[in-house]
């Protein structure tokens, strides 16, 4: 690759220059994380030196986006929900369609109340931390297989709660689907969950910032529907009566999952589509509980 013009002292407007001709407006975002500038202050700073340490780690970051590799990881950082989370290759990048998962747990919760709630495969923590920004006099459960997301979720955790002072608790725990909770008797008003759902083939895993994401939080045995198949045959164990399962799906699964719901003894299930118009959430209700008829 070739370096940035050897000019001494390079500018800020420079180096924006050399960077979008390589890896364009991701150039912005870069040069911002490595200078500590905002985006306008790039623009009004365009004449200022740049250290030879910041051209060096910019340098850096430009070859490996060209080498694909996210932003979100280059920088660490992910904005969900407007909160600023911590991510690693170790969790799935929180995606802005995810919203529509937190959204639809909001609404419920606007008309029923809900005093405890499970997240599955909570990864960052970004839908568990979402929801205890809104919720915060809910008990929040969230669990994930692996320990180094939890790692990430309980570092996200403490960086909001100072920054977020109202942020309601959350309790993180590692285990597979609802291995964590299991044996403690323990129920939960809703279950919400964004498994993987990707099928094993699928082509979109060679492309863009998937390949780079971790495997276990992708893809899914038998048409990327084996983990949702999982959580909605195990889900009613957990739920009290009356209580919601809301999960995340793709697009072109939402009949296969409407079809689990039902099977699993759901009622009430509706599909929502995301912003791009795609069938992307499903939820359904336990049964209410039993009342004599007097
Ligand atoms: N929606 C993601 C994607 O296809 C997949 C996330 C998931 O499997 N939960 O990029």
């Amino acid at each position: 690759m070739n370096k940035p013009p050897n000019i001494t002292p390079i500018t800020v407007a420079e180096l924006l220059r050399w960077g979008r001709e390589r890896v364009g407006v991701d150039a912005e975002v870069l040069l911002s994380f490595v200078t500590g500038r905002s985006g306008a202050g790039l623009v009004a700073g365009g004449s200022d030196g740049v250290g030879r340490g910041e051209v060096r780690g910019f340098e850096g970051l430009v070859e490996r986006r060209v080498r694909g590799e996210p932003v979100a990881y280059l920088c660490g950082r992910k904005e969900f929900w407007s909160l600023a989370l911590d991510v690693n290759p170790d969790v799935l990048i929180p995606r802005p369609e995810t919203e529509l998962l937190v959204e639809c747990v909001l609404a419920h919760a606007g008309g029923n109340g809900i005093a405890a709630l499970l997240e599955l495969g909570t990864g960052s923590g970004a839908i568990a931390l979402a929801l205890a920004s809104e919720l915060p006099g809910c008990a929040i459960v969230a669990t994930d297989i692996s320990p180094a997301a939890i790692d990430v979720a309980v570092g996200n955790r403490r960086r909001l709660s100072v920054e977020h002072p109202g942020l309601g608790a959350v309790e993180f725990c590692v285990g597979d689907w609802f291995e964590a909770v299991s044996g403690l008797g323990r129920r939960f008003d809703l279950i919400v969950s964004n498994p993987p759902y990707v099928a094993p083939g699928d082509a979109h895993l060679q492309r863009g910032d998937l390949r780079f994401e971790p495997r276990a939080a992708l893809v899914s045995p038998r048409n990327g529907l084996a983990a949702l198949e999982a959580i909605i045959a195990g889900a009613p164990r957990y739920l009290n009566a009356g209580g919601m399962l809301l999960l995340e799906h793709g697009y072109e699964q939402s009949p296969a999952v409407r079809d689990l719901f039902a099977r699993g003894g759901f009622i009430a299930i509706v599909t929502h589509r995301d912003l791009g118009g795609h069938e992307r959430v499903t939820g359904g209700l336990t049964p209410p509980p039993l009342t004599s008829a007097e």
